[in-house]
């Protein structure tokens, strides 16, 4: 039924993964690459006795090198790229007189969500991919290329809050690369599994630092993983973009919370744009529908399917409550405030990438790689 289709925890279609992950794990042609998303660091804890919460990154990186991993990257990294590409479409289509509302696409739960039920609103969407799939195309051309890697030998795994991922990447667009752009996910619950199986206790593991170069990120990246991050890191960059300056204040309060539907409104170039963050499909919906009716107006918003955002995600471990959820937003904000840089433009691995290898934002090869498009599914 469309439940199925649309349900963004995915329960009903969740395939374990831990297995084929084992066994890339040990087969020496691999190279297998992992990234993790923003939310599972304030989340595996949870798995292994933790409060939820808990930031982890660093025990995290190396409990992932101890299982066998070749390269422990960032889902962050790929959030900063998602912001570069999708902060400068939002200018240009506000430049161009292109469709606005532009809606973020980072959710595959979402994503299926408006191709099914809102499929006249699709011009709306971000042609962006969502993070973990630009990392995925990111790994298997420039990474590969860089430190001579064959791109078929290359395994990208994603550990996600999510359930909807393991259907988004099996997507035909999702290949970008020549090859399936993310191989396997596994869900935080899964990872926790495995870190069981393996007998590894976090506790007793040192603080580690991801990989590079796809293991550098801002606390633009990791703010993606709760409702309103997005929002937050794209108005970070875009009104610096914009104004040359640097902004007074990087905090944008009015999308933060759990709020169903937000609204906001930032200057920019002597424009006033109004925003809007919507979490919970029931609340997308919601604004979808006054859109549609023209009861409503915006420039840009943000839609996320699960309550909270990704911090809420399907695959996160059990229960999630509302108190678990702000634990775990407080758990990202806090390491958005620790991080050295907090804006996606500010990232020297995102700016080495754009020099060596993507040229600039929304360039030809850019939009190869990290752009897609959605067709109606009603
Ligand atoms: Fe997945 Fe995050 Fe979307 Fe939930 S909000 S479906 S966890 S991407």
């Amino acid at each position: 039924g469309q439940c199925v289709l649309v349900c963004p925890t995915g329960a009903l279609t969740e395939k374990n993964e831990t297995a084929r992950v084992w066994s890339v794990l040990a087969n020496p042609e691999k190279h297998v690459v992992v990234q993790v998303a923003p939310a599972v660091r304030v989340s595996i804890g949870e798995e292994l006795g933790y409060e939820p919460g808990t930031v982890l990154t660093g025990k995290l990186v190396a409990a992932l090198r101890r299982l066998g991993f070749d390269r422990v990257f960032d889902t962050n990294f790929a959030a900063d790229l998602t912001i570069m590409e999708e902060g400068h479409e939002l200018l240009e289509r506000l430049e161009e007189g292109g469709s606005l509302p532009l809606i973020t696409s980072c959710c595959p739960g979402w994503v299926k969500y408006i191709e099914h039920f809102f499929p006249d609103l699709l011009k709306h969407l971000s042609s962006c991919k969502s993070p973990h799939q630009m990392f995925g195309a990111v790994a298997k051309t420039y990474y590969a290329s860089k430190h001579g890697i064959d791109p078929a030998s290359i395994v990208v795994v994603s550990i996600m809050p999510c359930t909807a991922k393991k259907f988004e990447i099996q997507r035909p667009e999702m290949q970008a690369s020549s090859y399936q752009d993310v191989d396997i996910v596994l869900t935080t619950r899964e990872l926790g599994a495995m870190l069981r199986e393996a007998g590894l206790d976090l506790r007793n593991l040192p603080d580690e630092d991801f990989d590079q170069p796809l293991g550098q990120s801002t606390g633009a990246g990791v703010i993606f993983g709760t409702t309103g991050g997005v929002m937050e890191a794209a108005l970070r960059t875009v009104a610096e973009v914009t104004s040359g300056q640097p902004l007074a204040e990087i905090e944008f309060q009015q999308v933060r919370g759990f709020n169903g539907i937000k609204e906001a409104e930032v200057e920019l170039k002597g424009r006033r744009l109004k925003l809007a963050v919507a979490h919970g499909l029931a609340n997308a919906k919601q604004l979808l529908t006054a859109l549609q009716k023209g009861e409503a107006e915006y420039h840009f918003i943000e839609i996320m399917a699960c309550h909270g955002g990704c911090i809420g995600g399907g695959g996160q471990p059990i229960p999630t409550t509302w108190e678990v959820r702000q634990k775990r937003a407080q758990g990202i904000y806090q390491c958005d405030s620790q991080a050295r840089f907090r804006k996606s433009h500010e990232n020297p691995a995102i700016k080495e990438l754009y020099a060596e290898f993507l040229g600039h934002p929304l360039s030809h090869k850019s939009h190869q790689l990290l752009h897609t498009r959605y067709q109606p599914r009603r």
